[in-house]
């Protein structure tokens, strides 16, 4: 058997988590210790499903390409938002990437969580990848985040191990928010913030929209993305090569872009990917009768990440994700 699958009850629901598990040849003929184990997870955002394509592809496609070493895959951690065509979870609308390692005794998100997180630290992973999927107009890219429950040479090591995984997926890479702000956030219990602070294993976040349907360039992005982390840990021969949007220079490093402050229609005046200086006019908020409101200018040199998925802008929204090479 090339390939074998499970399943993962999820308490109270009819819905499970599916595993497809791809053992080496030389690995499965083996007693243990056997090679590097990687999950990659999709859809724990259940209208980003980016994700459950590459897993899926990756179930057809990698047995005969692994020469060691498991791959976990798991085409859905919220498989009922999947149904549902909807990000959080549908019982009680919660974020299900800020509630690992989960509450097998809480909310049902938070069982949620604690089911998924069970499995996937059961199968005692070397590394990480999670698969998301951001806005239509977001360039595709490899998050980073931030080991703030490590200190010293400890920390710098498994960030810098998780870094050099970003960067074998061909992506541009971006750190996270700073600590302070990564911490209020709680991205510590994102998925690859739980692995990375909790599992003290390399985790990285992968970002290939758009959302709900299945893009063929977005599925290959991110298949192609799993390839790079998978050479990068010997189980695959071949690197991949740099995807056509990388920005190179960083490191960069995620931030918010400049905020409305009056609403009107949303003009993005700047290509996502393209190095702008700290002052340029990002977007431009317009009324319906054409009256320029408002310009948002960049706080920082970088570039737009990802434009915010709407044409209409409140005050307080965010243009853009936007990306620094400041460093903090
Ligand atoms: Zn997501």
């Amino acid at each position: 058997m090339p390939r074998a699958v499970s399943r993962t009850s999820i308490p109270g629901r009819p819905a499970e988590i599916v595993v497809i598990t791809v053992t080496a040849a030389q690995d499965r003929r083996r007693p243990q210790p056997r090679g590097p184990v990687v999950v990659v997870t999709g859809n724990v955002h259940g209208d980003e499903c980016t994700g459950t394509g590459a897993v899926l592809r990756l179930a057809q496609a990698l047995e005969p390409l692994l020469l060691r070493g498991t791959v976990h895959l798991y085409p859905s951690l919220n498989p009922e938002g999947f149904e549902r065509r909807q990000r959080r979870v549908p019982e009680d609308e919660q974020d299900l990437n800020r509630l690992f390692p989960g509450d097998p005794e809480g909310s049902p998100s938070e069982r949620l969580a604690a089911a998924a997180w069970g499995d996937i630290a059961s199968r005692r992973p070397d590394a990480l990848v999670d698969l998301h999927a951001d806005a239509p107009g977001a360039i595709p890219y490899a998050l980073v985040d931030r080991a703030v429950a490590l200190r010293g040479e400890a920390r710098a090591n498994l960030e810098s191990l998780a870094e050099s995984y970003a960067v074998a997926t061909g992506l541009t890479v971006v750190r996270e928010y700073p600590d302070d702000r990564y911490s209020r956030f709680r991205l510590d219990r994102s998925l690859t913030g739980a692995v990375l602070n909790r599992l003290r294993v390399p985790a990285v976040t992968v970002e290939a929209g758009p959302r709900l349907v299945l893009d063929e360039a977005a599925v290959e992005t991110a298949t192609r993305a799993v390839a790079g982390v998978l050479h990068a840990m010997g189980l695959v021969a071949d690197p991949v090569s740099r995807h056509a949007s990388h920005v190179s220079g960083g490191p960069w490093r995620r931030e918010s872009g400049p905020r409305a402050s009056t609403s009107g229609v949303l003009v993005p005046r700047v290509t996502p990917g393209q190095p702008a200086r700290r002052g340029t006019v990002v977007a431009e908020v317009r009324s319906l009768a054409g009256a320029l409101l408002e310009e948002l200018a960049a706080e920082s040199d970088g570039f737009v990440l990802s434009p915010a998925e709407r044409a209409h802008v409140v005050a307080g929204v965010p243009a853009c994700t936007w990306v620094t090479g400041e460093r903090a």
